[in-house]
């Protein structure tokens, strides 16, 4: 199928309570920066990238999209995902000015708009298109419970709430002070018993040393993994804490490449890899990834920067990605919307990605592009 017309496109959708803040972040709207291509026949493939909803950098996003890499796609053979995104990854110009970063942001929602038009046009669901389904459901677990801007009567609540709901798995944010944070943590465990997983998330804000200091108080809590507990790139300082501490260490949601993958691995600093298509360059790169970790018997747990609108069909189709994160904020935005029932996926049976937006979404979050 040729492609016709790339276009951009933003949407800025609140999250949940307006507002939310974790240890280096506070953000109250999510942004769906995405690429809608059209092939010939009309019909449409969507893809998009997540961010903070700042406008001014969502625009140059929108902006390699339409003006650097849609000449680079129309005309072209709309199924030929992998050469096609060679032809947009290793362009010559295109790779000097940004291997990581907004032109692979551009990148990812172009990826998953081609991999929709793909699996739409071939009426299957995207898990189908890739390989078929591994298993009948998806064990979903909530992050939305867990921020940092919560009082702490509001994260046991939510914490409850959530395994009242059938979940069996939370994850709760960490890196204020490690005294705090490790008094939250014995709270939630005591308050959700022994049997749900929980999971915590330090975004990168602590040094080695707190971090040690905090791992070595918080080995007893039965801690499921520790995501980002140093600054994403350091990865000698990730394998130094790795060897001093029992919990598994998880990352990935800022790393841009395989190769960056790869370091990790080789120096032992991971047990939780966390790829995601909406930070690398898309779903034809985070496959890469999710074999390299098959290849070495390490889990995937995709962060969800596209809150698992198309993470769900890896989760379906790959045998490695075991775990799903859950945070409801975008999800009225799409024609067929992630479904979490009893802690668990619904399988998505619609043709495509699951990033097809409804016209309501449309019109009431669309921005400008430019
Ligand atoms: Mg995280």
């Amino acid at each position: 199928m040729r492609i016709e017309h790339v276009e951009s496109f933003i949407l800025h959708v609140p999250v949940t309570g307006n507002q939310i803040a974790d240890s280096t972040h506070s953000i109250s709207h999510w942004g769906v920066v995405g690429a809608r291509i059209t092939g010939e026949g009309g019909l449409m493939g969507y893809g998009f990238t997540g961010t903070h909803a700042h406008l001014p950098s969502d625009q140059l996003i929108a902006r390699c999209i339409d003006t650097c890499l849609a000449p680079l796609l129309i005309g072209q053979q709309a199924q030929d995902t992998e050469r096609l995104w060679l032809r947009l990854a290793r362009h010559p110009a295109l790779q000097w000015v940004g291997r990581a970063g907004i032109t692979t942001l551009a990148h990812a929602a172009v990826d998953v708009a081609l991999w929709d038009l793909k699996a739409k046009s071939q009426s299957m669901p995207l898990w189908q298109l890739l390989g078929g389904a591994v298993r009948e459901q998806v064990r979903a677990y909530n992050t939305d419970i867990g921020w940092l801007s919560l009082s702490d009567e509001a994260l046991l609540r939510g914490a409850q709430q959530a395994v009242d709901e059938g979940f069996t798995g939370i994850k709760i944010k960490v890196g204020s002070t490690v005294e705090r944070d490790l008094q939250r943590l014995r709270a939630v465990r005591r308050a959700i018993g022994d049997q749900i997983t929980l999971a915590i998330d330090g975004n990168g804000k602590w040094d080695l040393s707190e971090t040690l200091r905090f791992c070595r108080a918080a080995e007893d809590c039965d801690v499921f993994w520790f995501e980002e507990p140093l600054w994403y790139d350091a990865v000698q300082a990730h394998a130094q804490l790795a060897r001093a501490t029992r919990i598994p260490l998880a990352l990935g949601e800022q790393l841009y490449s395989v190769d960056a993958f790869a370091q990790f691995i080789g120096q032992q600093a991971l047990a939780w890899l966390q790829p995601d298509v909406t930070r690398m360059a898309g779903l034809t790169d985070v496959l890469r990834v999710i074999e390299l970790a098959a290849a070495h018997r390490l889990p995937v747990a995709p962060h969800a920067g596209d809150m698992s609108q198309v993470h769900q069909h890896l989760n379906f189709s790959r045998t490695a990605c075991t775990a799903l994160e859950y945070i409801p904020w975008i999800r009225a935005c799409f024609e067929e919307p992630i479904e979490v029932v009893d802690g668990h996926y619904r399988r998505p049976e619609q043709p495509g990605a699951s990033t097809t937006p409804t016209p309501q979404a449309w019109t009431r979050y669309r921005q400008p592009t430019s």
